[in-house]
């Protein structure tokens, strides 16, 4: 049996290449850019008034400073949305709202408020400096400049700047299509009646949030009963439609664990079996061509504790972030032992504390079958096999997000 350590190296290096598409911007939401930006305009699009006032020539109003009021005409208005047609002459003024396009021969805005108006006379009362309230053509970034590298995720500013720039698509990197197959012939709907020896299926529901969460896209569904044909069926059709195969269940020793050989019979290439690990020890992982199958044994928790450890790098990776786990440093708040000659995946409770790690509690009650397990706890840490950490030790955390 290998380690939790040659498992997650075997996965690493089978690996499927990363695809990109271009991607309407509502739909690029939160994904990585598979490319770097380059500005296809300047920013500013156009020199404009960055306050309410008047668009001037500073050579009419630059004795204001020293001496007297300067009495100018108004001629004309620039609204944003509405630029002044003619050209401003000297002796004349253009009202000019915030973000209104600044007038041919003007070249300085003075604010509302450094002036008095009478009709059509203005004022000016205040003239700090030649082209004061202006914000100008490309002071922000000129055409040609880069504006996101390659990676970074598109969070709504991002988005906001290409919509700035006219950009219609962006090219991210393309969700994995992953598909999700539940085995077990006691197994029933969770909406449906179910009699005293079925079991709901709680494992579909719960993987398909987790990789909606993780950025995949669940393309192809199912429950089968443990039949090599439907298992084999199942098979076929999912390697059709998606990236990331991943069964739940159906991965053990007993004579009705038919995963292996239907991925077998499937032509998927066996990468390992079994793992020194708890929970999840019957992990299966293959490979056909590109596509990945991860048979993930049934017990919910080994199923979900399988999936975050090993499928939702796999997922990340397709979608241009880093193959691995976001962790952090906690506190052990109690002694925490592995006495077990294989690695356990250790469920544990959070409790934040302001300025210092977080403690971390080890959740009394670790059995695969229970989902209160999962629920009580808040992420998870990577305990080696035969270990003892006394509280007050620095522990690695992987939270459930
Ligand atoms: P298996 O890995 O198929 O031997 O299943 C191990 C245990 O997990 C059995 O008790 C199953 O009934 C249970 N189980 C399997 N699949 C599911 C599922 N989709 N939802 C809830 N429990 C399941
Ligand atoms: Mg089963």
């Amino acid at each position: 049996m290998i380690t939790i350590h040659e498992a997650l190296e075997i996965v690493r290096s089978h690996l499927p290449p990363r695809s990109v598409e271009e991607a309407d911007l509502p739909r690029a939401a939160g994904r990585a850019l598979a490319g770097d930006i380059l500005a296809r305009e300047p920013s500013p699009r156009f020199t404009n008034s960055a306050m309410d006032g008047f668009a001037v020539r500073w050579e009419d109003v630059k004795t204001v400073a020293a001496s007297a009021p300067v009495q100018l005409k108004i001629v004309g208005e620039s609204r944003a949305g509405a630029p002044f047609a003619g050209r401003l002459e000297s002796g004349q003024a253009a009202r000019i709202s915030t973000g209104g396009m600044l007038c041919r021969g003007a070249d300085t805005v003075i604010p509302l408020e450094e002036t008095e108006v009478d009709g059509e006379a203005l004022r000016v009362l205040k003239a700090e400096r030649a082209g004061n309230h202006l914000r100008r053509e490309g002071e922000e970034f000129k055409a040609g400049e880069l504006l996101l590298r390659q990676g970074a995720v598109l969070n709504p500013p991002r988005l906001a700047l290409l919509a700035s720039q006219g950009t219609v698509k962006a090219p991210v990197y393309r969700r994995p299509g992953v598909a999700v197959i539940v085995t077990g012939t006691e197994l029933v709907p969770y909406h449906a009646p179910a009699e005293s020896w079925q079991i709901r299926d709680s494992n579909g529901v719960m993987l398909r949030s987790a990789i909606e969460k993780s950025g995949g896209e669940v393309t192809f569904n199912a429950r089968v009963g443990d039949r090599l044909d439907e298992t084999l069926e199942a098979v076929r059709r999912a390697a059709d439609v998606a990236d990331i195969i991943l069964f739940s269940g159906g991965v053990s020793v007993g004579p009705h664990d038919l995963v292996k050989s239907a991925a077998q019979q499937g032509g998927f290439e066996t990468l390992f079996w079994r793992v020194k690990q708890r929970p999840g020890k019957p992990l299966f992982f293959a490979r056909r061509s590109d596509s990945l199958f991860f048979g993930l044994p049934g017990n919910p928790v080994s199923a979900y504790m399988c999936y975050l450890f090993y499928v939702q790098p796999v997922l990340a990776h397709l979608q241009g972030k880093p193959f691995g786990h976001e962790s952090f440093e906690g506190e052990a708040a109690a002694p925490i032992f592995n006495s077990a000659n294989r690695a356990q995946l250790y469920r544990v409770a959070l409790e934040g504390r302001p300025g210092r790690p977080p403690l971390v509690y080890p959740l009394a009650r670790q059995g695969s079958h229970m989902l209160t397990s999962l629920t009580a706890a808040d992420g998870f840490i990577h305990l080696e096999e035969n270990v003892r950490l006394e509280s007050g030790t620095p522990v690695e955390v992987i939270p459930f997000t």
